[in-house]
């Protein structure tokens, strides 16, 4: 099922009270849009601070916006400082977790190997992850773009079934296009959605990879997210910038 997904990472950005005034904003004015949340998802990734309170707003006026966070740990508990795991997100109601964001593979470190690991905490746990991938610009400058992202999608998804796989969403990312309103263009995007989308097939399962969701992130903003989700291997965006500004998020989440 390949229902379009928006999801607004807001990356270190927003305390608990702004976070709050943030989605009940975004619930005003998808409900005056008259958004229809079962043929557009659209979720919110908070800081760990907020997703206590962002979930007690959302399931106190039944909003139909989901709940990401933007990392989790490997670990399922014990001596591991300033880590979250699955089961404690879980408890609170996470949908979704952010695993491998290009922020977190540069600055601090994780690996494929690492990556793998916190994709396969979060299936176990029933949260769905959503694994970022993408090349940096001289990556793309040296044509090797779709082997390393494709290298980072078998070296994320070695181990698992394709029973697990098939609770994956991946999220493409070109680190250049990142913040920088450098956005992909659309064949760019659809290049690697299909390239993604053709490596699962092949390495895990036809079936599950047909219905796997591929996102783009990368600039994304409400006047450029029509093109690109016009492609037939892009399923949604994964959105920085732009979701922390109510009319773009929003904007974003009915691009139809
Ligand atoms: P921007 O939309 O700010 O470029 O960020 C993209 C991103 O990294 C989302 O995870």
């Amino acid at each position: 099922d390949r229902t379009p997904l928006m999801v607004g990472n807001w990356k270190l950005n927003l305390d608990h009270h702004q976070g709050i005034q943030l989605v009940q904003k975004l619930a005003w004015s998808l409900k005056d849009a008259e958004h229809d949340y079962e043929a557009v998802e659209v979720a919110v990734a908070p800081s760990f601070t907020s997703l206590r309170s962002v979930q007690t707003l959302i399931d106190a006026d039944e909003l139909g916006i989901k709940l990401s966070s933007q990392d989790i740990s490997s670990h399922a508990k014990g001596a591991y400082t300033g880590e979250v795991s699955a089961e404690q997100l879980t408890a609170l109601g996470v949908d979704f977790a952010i695993v491998g964001h290009s922020e977190r593979r540069d600055y601090h470190g994780e690996s494929d190997t690492i990556v793998g690991a916190k994709v396969a905490a979060a299936i176990a746990a029933g949260i769905t992850p959503i694994l970022c991938v993408g090349e940096k610009l001289e990556v793309r400058q040296a044509g090797e773009h779709v082997s390393l992202t494709l290298s980072q999608i078998d070296g994320a998804l070695e181990g698992l079934s394709a029973e697990q796989v098939a609770d994956v969403v991946v999220a493409y990312e070109p680190v250049w296009a990142i913040g920088t309103g450098e956005v992909a263009t659309p064949e760019d995007a659809q290049e690697m959605a299909e390239a993604i989308r053709a490596r699962v097939a092949e390495t895990v399962d036809p079936d599950v990879a047909a219905g796997m969701r591929i996102l783009y992130g990368g600039s994304v903003k409400a006047d450029n997210v029509a093109a690109i989700m016009a492609k037939p291997d892009v399923d949604g965006a994964l959105v920085g910038g732009a979701s922390l500004v109510v009319e773009q998020f929003a904007a974003i989440a009915g691009f139809r």
